[in-house]
């Protein structure tokens, strides 16, 4: 299966300070974590695997003999103090994975914290209440950053969730103390940039989603770095347009045919092998029980909309992957959350699994996919950032990585 048997060289990927650098014996660390976890109207987390990532660069924290402070936001209170998005829950629910008592504070600056900061021990774990709820955070305050700067010693960023944004808690507090990526970072960029620069080949690039545009950055930097590339999804019909298909009343964004052609061009010239669906899964309606057929894609009707791919564009992907050394995917092959238009997704997700090779699965609604498919644990890495593995897919540097303290 592909999770153990590919081991990849990795060079000079992140070329700034990693936890492993400081000597955290005695010292305070300020650690941002991305704890932007789903909780319900009763206040229960119903996912907790952003906080599990974490634990590593928490656990080596405490048994260095840190003392450990821990902050993230949660949600959008918009620089209010609003209840409903206390980290409260996290804490609670940190205490139990840690197995450890977890102080929380109702602030994340000011003299109550600073009181509690200094009173704490070797190895304790503070978890500080939403940086969300002061409106310097989402601005870059410089006053703001300095505040949560003065309770620590180092900073190690561990949010990579958030490391797209130039916040005061991701890029701010940098320039007031050495600054540290923590090990899912490191793992984040490994992957997302090490692998991608320096795939085994064959590499393949599987793309799916809603929209061309949503996707557009990623296509154009990977079309120079892959052998394959698979498109699937609602995008697909945009470059079957592009290539002279009737696609009836699926997802078309007539302002991308240009731009799809050019993508195509441009794989061509590349000499990278390009993959389109071949049939759909197709109705007139995005609703679970509305009537479906499965079609050639030279034969959609007008008011019949494609929203799955269909069996033969499985067995052509299954092909296509099979060869596959390293493969990377992001977005879903179809309207997977509607069970009618789930087959096509879940199917990718067990060919992905299957395959021997390295595999990279891009955050959000793939790594949902790839779960409810039940193959998570045989995909090498799932990312655990939507926008941010996006704009690390794109070749952009990430101002929450960029800022981080070079390496001498
Ligand atoms: P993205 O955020 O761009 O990765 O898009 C994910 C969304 O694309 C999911 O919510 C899917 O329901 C949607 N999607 C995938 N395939 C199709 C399709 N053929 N038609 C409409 N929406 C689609």
């Amino acid at each position: 299966m592909a999770k153990s048997n590919v081991s990849v060289d990795i060079k000079d990927t992140l070329n700034k300070l990693t936890i492993e650098d400081l000597n955290l014996k005695g010292k305070r660390v300020f650690i941002r974590a991305d704890f932007n976890v789903p909780i319900n109207e009763n206040f229960i987390i119903t996912d907790d695997s952003r906080i599990r990532s974490t634990l590593p660069t928490i656990n080596y924290a405490i048994d260095e003999g840190a003392k450990v402070i821990l902050a993230s936001h949660l949600g959008r209170p918009k620089g209010k103090v609003d209840p409903k998005y206390s980290l409260a829950p996290v804490a609670k629910r940190l205490q139990r994975l840690l197995n450890k008592e977890v102080i929380f504070v109702e602030d994340c600056v000011g003299p109550m914290v600073q009181n509690t900061v200094a009173k704490m021990k070797e190895g304790d774990v503070l978890l500080l209440e939403n940086l969300r709820f002061h409106p310097g955070e989402e601005k870059n305050d410089e006053e703001f950053a300095k505040a949560l700067s003065s309770l620590a010693d180092y900073f190690v960023n561990d949010a990579f969730g958030a490391a797209h944004r130039s916040h005061a808690s991701t890029t701010g507090i940098t320039k007031y103390l050495p600054s540290a990526a923590g090990f899912l970072l490191k793992k984040e960029i490994e992957y997302l940039k090490g692998v991608v620069n320096n795939p085994v080949r064959p590499f393949v690039a599987i793309l799916g989603g809603a929209k061309v545009s949503g996707k557009i950055g990623v296509l154009e930097n990977l079309a120079a770095k892959v052998d394959k590339v698979i498109v699937g999804g609602g995008m697909a019909y945009t470059f079957l347009k592009a290539k002279g298909y009737e696609v009836g009343d699926s997802l078309v964004e007539p302002d991308m045919i240009d731009l799809a052609k050019r993508i195509m061009e441009t794989l061509k010239k590349n000499n990278v092998k390009f993959y389109l669906p071949v049939d759909s899964v197709i109705s007139e309606k995005a609703e679970q029980f509305a009537e479906t057929k499965i079609v050639p894609n030279q034969e959609i009707p007008k008011g019949w909309k494609a929203l799955d791919i269909g069996p033969a564009s499985v067995k052509l992907f299954t092909l296509a992957i099979e060869n596959a050394k390293t493969i990377i995917w992001n977005g879903p092959m179809g309207m997977f959350e509607i069970d009618a238009f789930s087959r096509g997704t879940f199917a990718i997700a067990r060919a992905v699994a299957d395959a021997y090779a390295l595999t990279i699965v891009g955050g959000g609604d793939t790594d949902f996919a790839v779960h409810r498919a039940g193959v998570s644990d045989s995909i090498s890495f799932i990312s655990t950032g939507g926008g941010a593995s996006l704009e690390l897919l794109e070749g952009k540097e990430l101002p929450g990585i960029a800022s981080l303290t070079d390496k001498k």
